[in-house]
C-alpha cells in the first residue's frame, strides 16, 4: 500500500491571536458538527484505497476547542475506514486553556500518540502582546497533565524575536522550556504578516522588534543551548530529543508527519485552505465555511487551486525542503527520482558557498552549515534559481 501523511485542519479558535494570519477563526459551536461531517465527507471522497495512513496530523486552528468526545470520533472514524500503518504517528495540536486532563486521556486511549502543545513564550507578557489566551503556568500545567495521562511524546510550539523580547528573554524561555522535558521543540522566528493586528502594531511604532543581530542570536542560541540540554537540531527550526538506552522505541522524536514534507513524501490534507500534493499534483481548498459546505454538500472536491508542478519545480522544491534538514537532501531518494546526483543537479554553484561557509559537503550531498541557516532564504535562491 502506498503510505500516505494525513492531515486534518480545525479551523476554530478561541480567539485570534494578533500574530496569526493562518486559516483560523473564533470556532462558533453550531459550526463544529457540520464541519467535522463535512470533514469526513471530503475524507471518504478523496480517499484511494489503495493509500495507508503513515501518519496522522490534526492541526489548525486548535482542534481542542472542539470537544475531545468529536475528535474521538473523527479519529474512530478514519482508523475504521482507512488501514493506518502500525505505530503509525499520530499528532494533535493542543493549546493550554483548551484542554483537560479527562479530555486527554481520551485522545489518548483513541491513538493520538504525540501532543504537540503551542507554549510559544515562558514569559507571560510576551504572551500578551501575541495575544495567546493562556499564561506560561498554564502551558506547564498542560505539559504536566499529559505526562501523568501517559503521553510519551510531548512537543513545545515556540516562536522567538518577539517584539520587546531580549536575547536574555529567549534564553529564558529556552531554560523554561527545556526544563519542562518535552521530547521535541519547534523554534521559530516570529514573521510579522502584512494584514495582522500585529503588523499594525509594528507599523505604529506601539510594539518594537528586536534588531536583525539580536534575532539572529536567538537563533544561534537554540543551535547551542538546546544540544547540550539533550536535543539535537534535525530541522532549521525543529529540535528532537534522543531516546534514552532504556526506551523501547526503535525511533527517535523527530516529528514524522513533518518529514514527509520535508522529504517531499505525498500527503494529502483535508479542511478549510488544506494543501495536498500528489505526485506532481497539488490543490489547495478553498478558505470559507461557506464554499466549504457548498461544495461538499453537492458532492464535488472543494479545491480552490490545481496545479500541476513541472518537473524542475518538483526537483528544485525536492532540494529547497531537503536543505531545511540538518542532513541535507537525501542522495538516494533524489538519485532515484531525477536519475543524476545532487552534485550534478547544482553544478557549479555550490563552490563560492561552499568557500563562504554556508554550505558543508557531506557524502553524495550538501547541507547548510548554522552560518548558511541564518540566510537560508539567500543560500537557496542562490542554489535553486536556475532550476526555476
Ligand atoms: S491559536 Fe494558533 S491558529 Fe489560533 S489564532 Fe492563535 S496562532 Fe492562530
Amino acid at each position: 500500500m502506498k503510505p500516505m501523511a494525513l492531515y486534518l485542519h480545525i479551523p476554530f479558535c478561541r480567539r485570534k491571536c494578533s500574530y496569526c494570519d493562518f486559516c483560523s477563526f473564533p470556532g462558533h459551536e453550531e459550526d463544529f458538527l457540520p464541519y467535522l461531517d463535512a470533514l469526513k465527507r471530503e475524507f471518504r471522497q478523496s480517499w484511494n484505497p489503495e493509500w495507508e495512513i503513515a501518519s496522522l496530523y490534526i492541526g489548525g486552528g486548535t482542534p481542542t476547542v472542539l470537544s475531545p468526545s468529536a475528535l474521538v470520533d473523527l479519529v474512530q472514524t478514519l482508523k475504521s475506514a482507512a488501514p493506518i500503518r502500525l505505530g503509525a504517528e499520530v499528532t494533535i495540536e493542543a493549546n493550554p486553556g483548551t484542554v483537560r486532563a479527562e479530555g486527554l486521556a481520551q485522545l489518548l486511549a483513541a491513538g493520538v500518540n504525540r501532543l504537540s502543545i503551542g507554549a510559544q513564550s515562558g514569559q507571560d507578557r510576551l504572551l500578551q502582546v501575541l495575544g495567546r489566551i493562556h499564561t506560561a503556568a498554564e502551558v506547564e500545567a498542560t505539559v504536566a497533565a499529559a505526562r501523568r495521562e501517559g503521553f510519551t511524546n510531548i512537543s513545545l510550539d515556540l516562536i522567538y524575536g518577539l517584539p520587546g523580547e531580549s536575547l536574555a528573554d529567549w534564553e529564558q524561555t529556552l531554560a523554561w522550556a527545556t526544563a519542562l522535558q518535552p521530547d521535541h521543540l519547534s523554534c521559530y522566528g516570529l514573521q510579522v504578516e502584512a494584514g495582522t493586528p500585529l503588523f499594525g502594531m509594528v507599523r505604529d511604532g506601539t510594539a518594537h522588534l528586536p534588531e536583525e543581530d539580536e534575532a539572529s542570536a536567538m537563533f544561534l542560541a537554540n543551535t547551542q543551548f538546546l544540544p547540550t540540554a539533550g536535543y539535537q537540531q534535525y530541522e532549521i527550526s525543529n529540535f528532537a530529543r534522543l531516546p534514552s538506552a532504556d526506551q523501547d522505541r526503535s525511533d527517535d522524536y523527530r516529528c514524522r508527519h513533518n518529514l514527509t514534507y520535508w522529504g517531499s513524501g505525498d500527503y494529502l490534507g483535508l479542511g478549510l485552505a488544506a494543501c495536498s500534493t500528489v505526485a506532481d499534483r497539488r490543490w489547495t481548498n478553498v478558505a470559507t465555511l461557506t464554499a466549504y459546505f457548498q461544495a461538499l454538500a453537492g458532492g464535488t472536491a472543494p479545491t480552490a487551486e490545481v496545479e500541476t508542478l513541472t518537473p524542475r519545480q518538483c526537483m528544485a522544491e525536492m532540494l529547497m525542503l531537503g536543505f531545511r534538514l540538518r542532513t541535507g537532501p537525501d542522495p538516494a531518494a533524489f538519485r532515484a527520482r531525477w536519475g543524476m546526483t545532487i552534485d550534478e543537479a547544482l553544478g557549479g554553484r555550490v563552490e563560492p558557498l561552499l568557500a563562504g561557509g554556508f554550505l558543508h559537503k557531506a557524502a553524495d550531498t550538501y547541507r547548510l552549515t548554522t552560518q548558511g541557516m541564518l540566510v537560508s532564504n539567500a543560500v537557496l535562491t542562490r542554489l535553486l534559481a536556475p532550476l526555476l
